[in-house]
């Protein structure tokens, strides 16, 4: 597959035959259902897109049956910032149910599988952005993270993906999950590719109150010969498998030989972070998902009443991992209860924050596990909190509201890529991609 970069110095004339091309591949490509559908109208470069951003006059599901038949009204900026660029949304690909999960098995399209390997789950939320990309019937994706369904899934499918800052680029347009932690970032072949990308979607907007009305750019300084400081984190790995150790040990020896500066730090336990997180998250997605009642949005199942019809949208709309969700955000929520959880994850969350401003006081970038291990088998996370717990290396940095980028390091004895993040402060993206960059040229880029 030709990479962003490459592509973007295409004529109109390839570009098309590319697309049509691209088109034919996946349709003849059904069983790793990436793909929800593919529109290789649009002039531009072929971008994948997750079916929770907005693309005017497309359908925009979020995976969710209660959406079927939905149409978007209006782009959103993120779109609007490709189409500018000449870039174009390609199609729409699979994703977990309102992005709630880990695997892509939640979605109401089926489940997506990983490119690698069938027998594997692709990761999740955004895990039709990451298998289109792995599997070469993508140039790039965009995806969204809100607990890490950006970098997780880019790790299990041999990938790069990066979670900018929170504020960094416009949600306008995107299906809320929580408010507080959602971005939409990048997800590429390379390190690079993922920096103009990013360049591209970021920036100011006057339709997002919580974006940061920034718009510097990282591609024009990218520079892989800085040298910096990075932090690693010894015992914040003993969770994590062997795979995974052997990955770090290998990234630590690459950034040494780059020139950079190794210091050990220690981080929270991250237990705390699956609760700070999943009440948090469960609490922002319950007051979100309130709309969709079948007189605002959704599709409505009509009952005797207004209340029956309520209840009956919802009960049939709505899947399983979704409704568990509402029933969670609710209960923190509710009063009696919300000081004894909600309050307490919010204190939490700033003391998360505080961690990691510590450790920024003395290190440029952080490198840290992005999952547990290798992608899991379809089945091995059918328990809800297993799967919750599989997120424990990714969602402090949402909590943070901090920028980092997933990049695989290497393949385990089952040919799985096993995927590593490096963290920045907050709106520091240039160190982020300096880095980055400097990791991928010592571990090479096909790993
Ligand atoms: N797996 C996490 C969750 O289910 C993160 C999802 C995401 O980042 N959208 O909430």
């Amino acid at each position: 597959m030709i990479t962003l970069k490459e592509a973007l110095t295409l004529s109109k004339a390839e570009l098309q035959i590319f697309k049509d091309d691209l088109k034919t591949q996946i349709e003849a490509n059904p069983e790793l259902n990436a793909y929800i559908d593919v529109n290789s109208a649009g002039d531009g470069v072929p971008i994948a897109i997750k079916d929770n951003i907005q693309v005017k006059d497309w359908s925009v599901t979020s995976g969710s049956n209660i959406l079927q038949g939905y149409i978007a009204p209006y782009n959103a900026t993120v779109i609007n910032k490709l189409t500018n660029a000449g870039l174009s949304a390609f199609g729409r690909v699979n994703m977990d149910e309102f992005a709630m999960g880990s695997t892509t098995e939640s979605s109401f399209y089926g489940k997506t599988l990983n490119p690698i390997n069938a027998e594997y789950v692709p990761g999740g939320s955004s895990g039709g952005s990451a298998a289109a990309v792995g599997a070469g019937l993508a140039i790039a994706a965009l995806g969204s993270d809100t607990g890490g369904s950006i970098r997780q899934p880019a790790a299990f499918c041999g990938i790069v993906g990066m979670k900018p800052t929170y504020g960094r680029v416009s949600r306008y347009g995107l299906g809320a999950y929580a408010s507080s932690l959602d971005q939409i970032g990048p997800m590429t072949q390379n390190v690079e590719d993922a920096a103009i990308l990013y360049d591209i979607i970021s920036g100011s907007c006057e339709k997002d109150s919580t974006n940061a009305q920034r718009d510097e750019k990282v591609v024009p300084s990218l520079n892989a010969e800085r040298k910096l400081t990075i932090a690693i984190l010894p015992k914040y790995l003993e969770s994590a498998s062997q795979d995974v150790k052997d990955a770090y040990a290998k990234a630590i020896e690459a950034l040494k030989s780059q020139g950079h500066t190794i210091v050990e730090h220690e981080m929270l336990d991250a237990k705390f972070d699956i609760s700070a997180y999943y009440i948090t998250a469960t609490a922002e997605a319950t007051t979100n998902l309130a709309r969709y009642d079948g007189i605002r949005y959704g599709n409505r199942v009509d009952g005797k009443n207004l209340e029956e019809t309520f209840i009956k949208t919802r009960s049939e709309g709505f899947g399983d991992e979704v409704k568990r969700r509402i029933m969670l955000g609710n209960f923190v929520l509710s009063s009696g209860y919300y000081e004894a959880y909600y309050v307490k994850a919010q204190k939490t969350r700033h003391i998360i924050k505080d961690a990691y401003a510590k450790i920024f006081e003395e290190v440029d970038l952080i490198l840290s596990p992005i999952a547990p291990g290798v992608a899991p088998k379809f089945g091995e996370l059918s328990k809800p909190m297993d799967m919750y717990l599989s997120d424990i290396y990714s969602i402090s940095v949402n909590l943070a509201g901090l920028p980092a980028l997933s990049l695989p390091i290497m393949k385990n004895a089952d040919g799985m890529p096993v995927g590593l993040q490096l963290i920045a402060p907050a709106f520091d993206e240039q160190t982020l991609f300096d880095g980055s960059l400097s990791l991928e040229r010592e571990i090479g880029y096909k790993v």
